[in-house]
């Protein structure tokens, strides 16, 4: 049995993990983590019995008896598990990633944000061969790449297009937090389901392909099915691909499984449409902020981590109605302007950017109220 420390469990990743684990033989359940969300973690230490139960943060005047608490909850949840699931959202994640790559075990990534902003502290535990994606495009480039003795020379991440893909382009800049919220294939958390209308996810995924799969160029192919969740291209020039109905439990069990185990059938009752495939060609116009992300990406250093932290901010403040959807790039563009590189040698570095980073977004966002 593989004991499971399930990090951001009151989330939409954590929750599905919580039904993978449960029913799965190979799996225990060896603690749950959140933030703040008390009432929901107290319903799932209840159904699912882990070990240990963690809070962070808990709010003022709630019952936390029986829960590990404050700071020194992270360490509580990673101790003694077999894996370590980060579906923690936010860069947050990143000091979770590094405790587990620190103390030496299986990371299940789900949390972008740790490669986005902090791959480069990662890069060891990645080489070592223990970073085992979770997000679906990667998950599916790893399966891609499994068996394979030759390296891949391109990969393709496909995008669906997020919720404002149909959208006619002069209503982009005016579109609602409950227009974006409606994503069209992929049920996940408010945060990503912006990023994905904005395509800054898309960006993120890039960054985050370049750590996980270093010197494979990588591109980005929308298909607004979400079937084909990703494709890599073998030395002999054929492509090798992952097809299936879009859910996070696959994903996670294959992470959670690998190397050895017994994957199960994910139920799925809605048969795909194989008629209905279709790819496009990104459409730079309608999202400005996947190359100015791209290009943060490219520069390397702190700049990723401004990016992050400014889009955070910034999708804060636009599901608040306090600016307007097209706002979100433009604040991102403003800050990274504004930004001066530098490298990333420790985490300190990441969390001195980031700071900085969301101090001017506000700025930016309050001079645009
Ligand atoms: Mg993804």
């Amino acid at each position: 049995m593989k004991r499971v420390a399930v990090l951001g469990s009151t989330g939409s990743i954590g929750v599905q993990a919580l039904e993978v684990i449960s029913g799965t033989d190979e799996l225990e359940l060896h603690s749950i983590l959140c933030a703040k969300r008390a009432d929901l973690l107290g319903s799932q230490a209840r159904r699912f019995r882990p070990s240990k139960a963690c809070i962070v943060d808990p709010p003022e005047g709630c019952d936390c008896s029986g829960f590990i608490t404050g700071q020194d909850s992270l360490e509580a949840a990673i101790g003694g598990a077999d894996i370590v699931l980060n579906a923690i959202v936010g860069s947050e994640g990143l000091r979770a990633s590094l405790l587990t790559a620190q103390i030496g075990i299986p990371l299940a990534l789900a949390n972008k944000e740790s490669l986005v902003v902090g791959g480069e502290l990662l890069r060891k535990h990645i080489s070592a061969g223990s970073v085992i994606p979770v997000d679906s495009e990667h998950s599916t480039v790893f399966r891609c790449l499994q068996g394979e003795e030759r390296p891949a020379d391109r990969i393709l991440l496909t995008a669906s297009g997020g919720s404002l893909r149909d959208v006619p382009l002069e209503r982009i800049e005016t579109a609602t937090p409950s227009e974006v919220l409606e994503h069209p294939t992929w049920n996940m958390g408010a945060r990503i389901t912006v990023d994905s209308a904005t395509m800054v996810n898309k960006a993120f995924e890039v960054i985050e392909a370049g750590w996980l799969f270093p010197g494979i160029p990588v591109g980005v192919l929308l298909h607004p099915q979400s079937v084909v969740h990703s494709l890599v291209r073998l030395e002999d020039g054929s492509w090798k691909a992952l097809l299936g109905t879009p859910d996070m439990k696959i994903p996670i069990q294959y992470a959670l499984l690998w190397p050895s185990g017994g994957l199960k059938r994910i139920s799925h009752d809605s048969p795909l449409d194989w008629t209905e495939l279709a790819f496009e060609p990104l459409d730079a116009l309608r999202y400005p902020a996947f190359g100015i992300v791209l290009c943060a990406g490219e520069s390397g250093g702190t700049c990723p981590a401004v990016a992050n932290a400014a889009d955070e901010v910034a999708v804060e403040a636009f599901l608040d109605g306090r600016i307007l959807f097209g706002g979100i790039g433009e604040i991102i563009d403003s800050v990274l302007s504004d930004h001066v590189p530098g490298k990333i040698t420790c985490l300190q570095d990441v969390l001195e950017a980031d700071r900085w980073a969301r101090t001017e977004a506000g700025k930016a966002v309050e001079k645009r109220c």
